[in-house]
């Protein structure tokens, strides 16, 4: 029963279940919420349970052909459209229109799940928003993004949306080691990784190689000890951002770092490491060192790093951008007070 091995996201089964229960199926549905957290493999589970000749209580088979067939991508009443080069234009959009004009050939109705729905550019989202104001019975739509406020407000309005939520450590550990990932790994790593995650499995699968979380525990480290350390330091810092594997999670290394130091500049940690509010266990001796800088500078920093990662998916120079931001966290005693 797929939807039913969907964890840490009750809210979204139970209603997902509803609907293929009662039938009463939205034309558009976006699932919105954290990268990783399951909304694709959510969306995949929905379109087996609406297909599924042998569906129960409002949950698939999840071996049936038609259950097979969905889980391969080669279900005849399903399409899912992906970002080409962190796009989706136009000619993708009538792509999709061309499909939703025939009818459903074995199925009750014709599915499309659209990924990271907000790199739609501006003439496929219009383009899509025509199709979404004249729903039809047989066509579903289901949209799924981390960052739907990027979305015009016409596509937004037409979607019911369905919050995701990051997942908890136990949830991930558990996943993790349903995938059978843990017989490569020790019980150990799976913890540290899903500590590391900031509940995304991506993250945590990523975290699963003791290399990946060596270099971010250093990272973080030599990050928390800028500043009023020297320009060579954080010009060597920035040397080293700019190659690592993956910008997705030293940005969220980054992000959650100083996410967990204006906790501490403005008083509203609670004393020791297991504060929930903490994005990162482990680091509150850091954190707090790294806090007594004042808010101000924490703030600058803070929106200093969102310019270099929106910078980023316009090509700009990561490694300049890096040494012009680590050069001030690491002069940030002499400017900020
Ligand atoms: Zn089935």
């Amino acid at each position: 029963m797929p939807l039913a091995e969907l964890l840490g996201q009750d809210l979204a089964r139970t209603r997902l279940s509803f609907m293929v229960e009662s039938g009463r199926v939205p034309p558009a549905l976006l699932f919105v919420g954290p990268q990783g957290v399951g909304k694709a493999l959510a969306a995949l589970f929905f379109v087996q349970a609406l297909s599924c000749p042998k569906r129960d209580e409002g949950d698939a088979c999840g071996h049936c052909p038609s259950c097979l067939q969905v889980q391969r991508q080669l279900y005849p009443d399903f399409l899912m459209v992906e970002p080409e080069k962190r796009q989706i234009k136009i000619e993708q959009v009538r792509e999709l229109q061309d499909f939703i004009s025939f009818a459903p050939v074995v199925g009750e109705r014709r599915v499309v799940i659209i990924k990271d729905a907000h790199l739609l550019n501006q003439p496929a989202a219009n383009a899509l928003l025509k199709t979404l104001e004249e729903p039809c019975a047989t066509v579903s739509f289901i949209l799924l993004s981390h960052r739907h406020n990027l979305l015009p407000a016409t596509v937004l309005s037409r979607c019911l949306m369905l919050p995701f939520v990051s997942l908890s450590g136990p949830t991930i550990v558990q996943i993790l080691a349903r995938q059978r990932v843990k017989g490569e790994v020790g019980e150990v790593d799976l913890e540290e990784a899903a500590a590391w995650s900031g509940g995304s499995m991506e993250r945590a699968i990523f975290f699963l190689d003791v290399e990946n979380l060596r270099w971010c525990r250093d990272f973080v480290n030599s990050f928390s000890l800028l500043p009023g350390n020297s320009l060579r330091a954080a010009l060597d810092l920035a040397e080293e951002a700019s190659q690592f594997g993956s910008l997705e999670v030293l940005f969220f290394l980054l992000r959650s770092f100083l996410h967990d130091t204006m906790l501490y500049a403005q008083g509203l940690h609670v004393q020791g490491d297991e504060n929930p509010a903490l994005s990162l266990s482990g680091w509150s001796g850091k954190v707090e060192a790294f806090a007594n800088l004042g808010v101000q500078p924490l703030l600058l920093m803070r929106q200093q790093l969102l310019v270099i990662e929106r910078g980023q998916a316009v090509n700009v120079n990561l490694k300049l951008a890096f040494e012009a931001f680590f050069m001030d966290v690491a002069t940030a005693y002499c400017s900020g007070q």
